[in-house]
């Protein structure tokens, strides 16, 4: 134990000496000496290593493999069938899309509309002064270009829904990463990425991989399930006082419908009246 000691410390002096003074003869012959017992180890250890013959001993000195760089810190990936979980309260600032105001957001998801129905969501919004965000995927918004640039027109937001409606949570990095990339680009700021059905939208894995082409996370607070064909005062109930499944939009809070449905134009004029005679206030187009 001692010896260990004395030749670990014989070692770690050695090596600090620099490399001008290495070559030059020992200050010192005493057996004490650390510079001593550093090359008595050393060469004890050239002639006494067993298993490596003498010629490859004799080969010069070969440059040593570079160290490898150390990787970069990796994305946290789903282990097993419970991805990681951001913390509450960032999953709190998801649903509420990163919504600093008090104001409740009224957002359309999707797309897949006829022009009538576009036309009423967007005359209803102009009339009560609404900015609306509306979250198409990049393949209907690819081929209803003209529909994209009235709402963008109007003054609403636009914002990514990824390529093609995808469960981010079925596909691998590269899948999600090209699903965000062939999303429509948001035009707000930060820029929103919502992930078709809420899929991942929790994970830590998705929130950095949209993280990494710029996007913010968003779900909703409210949904007021117009995606399964709600009555109109079904989806009224739902926004304005909530029922058993659903909480009723609050300050800064987000609202979900969508474009396609046919009753949630008919619904939409009473939601907004609800929520402006409970005291909430929107987003502004002036
Ligand atoms: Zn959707």
């Amino acid at each position: 134990m001692a010896i260990a000691t004395l030749v670990a410390v014989a070692l770690l002096a050695h090596s600090n000496v620099p490399a001008s003074s290495k070559a030059a003869p020992p200050r010192s012959t005493s057996s004490s000496s650390p510079h001593a017992v550093a090359r008595v180890t050393r060469a004890a250890t050239d002639t006494a290593l067993p298993g490596v013959d003498k010629a490859a001993r004799a080969r010069p000195n070969r440059v040593s493999p570079p160290t490898p760089t150390p990787p970069e810190p990796a994305i946290i990936k789903p282990k097993g069938p419970i991805p990681f979980l951001v913390s509450a309260s960032v999953r709190a600032t998801i649903k509420k899309c990163y919504n600093r105001t008090q104001n409740v957001w009224l957002t359309f998801d999707d797309g897949y509309t006829s022009q009538a129905n576009l036309d009423s969501i967007l005359a209803t919004l102009k009339k009560y002064n609404v900015r609306g965000r509306f979250f198409p995927t990049g393949s209907w918004a690819r081929t209803h270009a003209s529909m994209v640039n009235q709402i963008r027109a109007e003054g609403h937001y636009v914002e990514n829904h990824t390529g093609n409606h995808a469960h981010l949570n079925r596909l691998d990095d590269a899948a999600v990463s090209n699903e965000i990339a062939t999303g429509q680009a948001a035009s707000s700021s930060p820029k929103l990425l919502r992930p078709p059905y809420g899929d991942g939208a929790y994970t830590s894995r998705v929130y950095y991989l949209a993280a990494q082409q710029g996007y913010r996370l968003c779900t909703w607070g409210t949904d007021t399930m117009d995606w399964a064909h709600m009555p109109a005062s079904v989806i009224i109930k739902k926004a304005v006082t909530g029922d058993a499944r659903t909480p009723p939009a609050g300050p800064g809070d987000t609202v979900l419908m969508h474009l396609r449905n046919t009753q949630t134009r008919y619904a939409l004029p009473k939601l907004i009246d609800g929520l402006l005679a409970r005291g909430l206030t929107f987003d502004t187009l002036r």
